[in-house]
């Protein structure tokens, strides 16, 4: 049994049964919301390169259809269960009541080790779960995007299958709906312009409507507010570079092997970090990037390191439980926005919400990429392509709507924003 499956789904349950008594729900109504709608498994066998056949466990969950068709990514990694698709799923559906659109939650997975594999392997791989789990999904049932492992070149094989097994030659309207089946597709086969940044836009957005809310009540240490950003993939990369532009200082930045850091907390430079970064694999020998280690005296810092640096605002955008019991009482930030899922605990998230720090939850916090999605869908669905402008303002235009409505709920109820967020989520579902 894999416990850590298991826990992610406590966790999520007991957060919807606590919020469902604060909204005095009926035990019965409460138990729907918790209990997923459907939980599809399958055995995937594919061939592999050497000539023999391997075996793959698969899942779909779909956790609740009450909004809208169900939605949510699809991971390839060897810890998934079906309790962690379950809990996830579950999770979705918050975060696509709070974002304000009109869908439910659902998620996939493989138990798979993708670097083991060859491409042609992934690719067999990623046809066979589509042809296992094609009667459940569809444009208007349940759409999967990328999660954990998988991208836009896993969509287009999925993209590619689902249009086969459907079949036939058609209209273009109809291929286009067809591929809005799945989002975060490559833009040639209908995927969105702005995808790719959107979980690192929204994350911003969401700071910066926090920011505006708190007014005086928020002081920066310095001329600008300064951040530290734990992962650099394309969350937290897209993060620190739009909220560079955005005016705030992003001082340090990791990767899974460790970060950079200048001797007096001179804010980065984004973009030629990931420069950097590509040329050397990796961030931590990045500290003397553009020659200036001289200058500021670049560091290298360990990732545990990062998380208690004197900064302004905390972006865990890699790993869950990263801030727990054994380091909560050394955060020193005043703000931490949740662009991972999960990165802290429930212990240390009561622990800093009652010290006072603002904890801006990842089911809203990193909830611009499925709102980018929808966005995707709708064009598939009306076979229009929008420009980038426009995705990025509507993402815009949701995600402040969004945090309206979990700011009034937070200044009603008290608690945390976690709290209002669940809040907000619940009563659009069961209503
Ligand atoms: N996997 C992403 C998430 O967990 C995106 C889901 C989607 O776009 O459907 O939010």
């Amino acid at each position: 049994m894999n416990t850590q499956g298991e826990e992610m789904l406590q966790t999520a349950q007991n957060l919807i049964r606590q919020t469902g008594k604060t909204l005095n729900l009926s035990d019965a109504d409460i138990q729907k919301l918790i209990t997923p709608e459907h939980s599809h498994e399958a055995k995937l066998e594919i061939k592999l390169d050497n000539g023999s056949k391997k075996s793959f466990q698969a899942y779909r969950v779909q956790h609740n259809s009450n909004i809208g068709p169900y939605k949510g990514g699809i991971r390839f990694h060897p810890q998934v269960s079906l309790p962690e698709v379950q809990a996830l799923a579950t999770l979705m559906s918050i975060k696509c009541s709070v974002a304000g659109i009109p869908l439910g939650g659902g998620k996939g997975g493989i138990v798979v080790d993708p670097k083991t594999l060859s491409e042609a392997e992934l690719e067999r791989l990623s046809r066979a779960y589509v042809r296992a789990f094609a009667e459940f999904i569809g444009e208007e049932k349940d759409i999967p995007a990328p999660d954990v492992n998988t991208n836009g070149q896993i969509m287009s094989w999925m993209v590619d299958e689902y249009i086969k097994i459907k079949g036939g030659s058609t209209s273009e309207e109809q291929i286009s709906k067809w591929r809005g089946t799945f989002t975060g597709k490559p833009i040639e086969i209908g995927g969105s312009l702005g995808r790719t940044e959107a979980t690192g836009r929204g994350g911003v957005i969401a700071l910066k409507e926090l920011l505006s809310k708190l007014g005086s009540k928020f002081q920066a240490s310095g001329p600008k507010p300064t951040i530290a950003v734990q992962g650099f993939g394309n969350v937290g990369y897209y993060f620190a570079e739009i909220a560079s532009k955005e005016g705030f200082d992003i001082v340090a930045v990791s990767d899974s092997k460790g970060g950079i850091i200048y001797k007096n907390m001179e804010p980065l430079d984004i973009p030629l970090v990931m420069k950097c970064k590509k040329e050397k694999g990796t961030l931590s020998g990045c500290y003397c990037s553009g020659g200036v280690c001289e200058l500021k005296g670049g560091r290298p810092i360990s990732n545990e390191e990062l998380l208690e640096l004197g900064v302004d605002i905390l972006v865990p955008s890699a790993l869950e439980n990263v801030i727990h019991k054994g380091n909560m009482t050394k955060i020193k930030a005043k703000i931490v926005v949740e662009m991972a899922n999960g990165p802290v605990t429930e212990e240390a998230h009561d622990y800093l919400v009652e010290k006072g720090v603002y904890i801006i939850p990842d089911v809203f916090a990193n909830s611009g990429g499925v709102t980018v999605s929808y966005l995707e869908w709708k064009q598939n669905m009306e076979n229009e392509k929008w420009a980038e402008e426009k995705v990025n303002t509507r993402l815009l235009e949701l995600m402040t709507q969004a945090f309206e409505s979990i700011w009034f709920k937070f200044e009603k109820n008290k608690g945390s924003l976690k709290d209002a967020a669940f809040q907000v989520a619940i009563e659009r579902m069961i209503t």
